[in-house]
Parts: structure tokens; C-alpha cells; sequence
């Protein structure tokens, strides 16, 4: 571990205003930050530590909730109006880690949560473009299991390679509620939707989110909750807990008997950021719930899918745990 300052700030300005020394970091419950900083993959020179910002609130009512960036995971899994509102992030947070990291990890950590690729874990492979640019892509020519089959940098397509997935399943949950965060900064106040948060390699795979460094995340904001009845969070892993997902699918349907008002899909574990499908989305509008819709969704929902030596098996995952999740969703099974 290096050594590093420790400041904890206790309003935002202040947290704002410390970040701005060079190397500075925000530090919410650390569950992933630290752990990097263990590995040696992250140095910060100073850690502010937010989790006293007062951004730990939840206002949830029938029409919208907002969900301090400071809330713990565990507290906005089992926050009773977004059990009954929003029940497809409660299921993707309790699918996620174990309870005592729900219980430290906060809401905007989760967004800022960075890849578990091998290759950029362990800094005995000194190839990886997103912790060192510019150096390759060990991952490509590896062992890529878990890898991305959407979105990617490299292969050919001039772009500087990176075939990372982003890791959270709570942010998949808030692509498919159509979720907006909140972030505030030196420059003042300015919103991001979720689809714009989370970014593709590109030539930056350094770069996680569209977030600036001097920025703070201050609240996730969720619409009208129009999925209540019909949403399933299904997540394939290696094993039953403690696991990232291969795949996962976050799925939300509006429903009129048995004909679709309107729908919300997202998948996990196949891109650098959550995948939502809107070609998918428009093409369960109007349609009849079942088998034939919900394949016609998932084929569009993996449409370009670029498969690597070990990974091709996701596109077939992919597609079934897609028709899965929204029978499901359909019939009102919850997860
Ligand atoms: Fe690094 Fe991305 Fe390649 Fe993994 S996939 S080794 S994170 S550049």
C-alpha cells in the first residue's frame, strides 16, 4: 500500500474544493478503490472521504425517487417504496457482492465501480490500456471468458484496444428505469443521463464514465416507476453469490393485459458500460408478450455482437437469458 493523506469533508464544496489538489481522490465506502489501491493498480495521493456529505437520504414518492449518492447499498435494496416501486434495483443490488460490502458500498461507488479484468488487476502484466495507455491490451490475446462482446476496442477497429466489462449491476437496473444522475462540480450543477454516464473504450479506455475528475456525484434520480409489476433482474454467474455476471439482464415491462404499453432492457457483463437495447425496447412495443417478441428483442438486443476466443458462448447466453427475464417480467415473478 503507498502512503497517502486522508481528509474527510463534511459538505460538498469542501469535498470539491480538496479534490482538486493533483492525485486527490473521493473515497465513498472504499470497497473498490481500496481494494485497487491494495493491488497497487490505483495511487492516489490523498483519499477525501465524502460519506459525511449528507448525501445519505432516499426521497421516494409515488411519482419519482431520489437516491443520495451516500446511500448504502444495502439501505436502498431494502428501502420499502423502492421494493414497491423500483423493484428491479432492488433485486440487481441484492444480486450483487456480499451483504457486508452492500453494506459499505454507497450508491455513487457503485456507478464509479471499475473493471475486474484479470489483466487490469494485476499489475504483473504490464500490458492494459486502461491502467497504463498506450501499453496494449493483454486481454485480447488471453484468456477473455469474461470479456465484452458489445461495444469494444480493438481487433482492427482502430481503436486502441480494450475488451473490459463494466462490472455493476446496479447501474444495468438504472439503464433500464432510464435513471439520471446528478452530479455537482467547480463549474456548479449539471445532470447526465444514464445512457451518457458510462462510456465505450474507444481511444480512452482509461476512461470509465463521462464524470470529470473534479466532479462529485450527488444523487441518482429514478422517472415515474412504470415496471413495478413486471421487472426481473436475472444474473448468470459461476457461481450462486459473490460473483460478477457473465450475463445479466434487467428487464421491465409495462403491460396491458398481455399487450406491451412500453419496455426497459439493459444487460450486464457485456460491455464497458450497461448495454441497453432501445432498438430492443421499440421492438417489444405494441407486441403480444411472448416467446416470439421477446426473441425478435433479445436477437436486436445483440445485434454486432464481436465474439473473442473464449467468450462466444455470451451471444447464445445472452439471447436465452434475455427471452428469460422477460417472461418473467411478464408474468409478475419476482426475482
Ligand atoms: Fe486492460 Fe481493457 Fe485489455 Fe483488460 S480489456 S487488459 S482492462 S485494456
Amino acid at each position: 500500500m503507498n502512503p497517502f493523506n486522508y481528509q474527510r469533508a463534511t459538505a460538498p464544496d469542501q469535498a470539491i474544493k480538496a479534490v482538486s489538489v493533483s492525485g486527490a481522490k473521493f473515497l465513498g465506502g472504499g470497497t473498490n478503490l481500496v481494494d485497487l489501491m491494495r493491488y497497487d493498480v490505483e495511487h492516489p495521493t490523498t483519499l477525501i472521504d465524502i460519506t459525511h456529505v449528507g448525501f445519505d437520504q432516499i426521497a421516494a414518492t409515488g411519482t419519482t425517487a431520489i437516491i443520495g449518492a451516500g446511500v448504502r447499498n444495502s439501505d436502498l435494496a431494502n428501502h420499502e417504496t423502492i421494493r414497491t416501486n423500483y423493484p428491479l434495483l432492488s433485486y440487481a443490488l441484492l444480486s450483487g457482492a456480499s451483504p457486508q460490502l452492500r453494506n459499505m458500498a454507497t450508491t455513487g461507488g457503485n456507478l464509479m465501480q471499475r473493471t475486474r479484468c484479470y489483466y487490469f488487476m494485476d499489475t504483473a502484466f504490464s500490458e492494459c490500456n486502461k491502467r497504463t495507455p498506450g501499453s496494449g491490451c493483454a486481454a485480447i490475446k488471453g484468456f477473455n471468458r469474461i470479456h465484452a462482446i458489445l461495444g469494444a476496442s480493438g481487433g482492427g477497429n482502430g481503436h486502441a484496444d480494450c475488451i473490459a466489462t463494466n462490472p455493476s449491476d446496479m447501474s444495468v437496473a438504472l439503464a433500464a428505469l432510464n435513471a439520471t444522475i446528478h452530479v455537482t462540480g467547480p463549474k456548479g450543477k449539471r445532470t447526465i443521463p444514464i445512457a451518457d454516464f458510462h462510456r465505450l473504450p474507444g481511444d480512452t479506455p482509461q476512461l470509465d464514465t463521462n464524470l470529470k475528475p473534479d466532479e462529485l456525484i450527488t444523487a441518482v434520480e429514478l422517472p415515474a416507476p412504470k415496471f413495478a409489476k413486471h421487472s426481473y433482474y436475472l444474473k448468470v454467474r459461476d457461481r450462486q453469490s459473490y460473483a460478477f455476471a457473465l450475463v445479466s439482464v434487467a428487464a421491465g415491462l409495462e403491460m396491458d393485459g398481455n399487450t406491451i404499453k412500453s419496455a426497459g432492457l439493459a444487460l450486464g457483463g457485456v460491455a464497458h458500460k450497461p448495454w441497453r437495447s432501445t432498438d430492443a425496447e421499440k421492438s417489444l412495443v405494441g407486441a403480444t408478450a411472448g416467446p416470439d417478441s421477446f426473441k425478435r428483442a433479445a436477437n436486436f438486443a445483440v445485434s454486432g455482437a464481436v465474439p473473442r476466443e473464449h467468450n462466444a458462448f455470451k451471444i447464445e447466453l445472452a439471447k436465452q437469458s434475455i427471452v428469460r427475464a422477460l417472461t418473467l417480467a411478464a408474468q409478475g415473478v419476482q426475482a
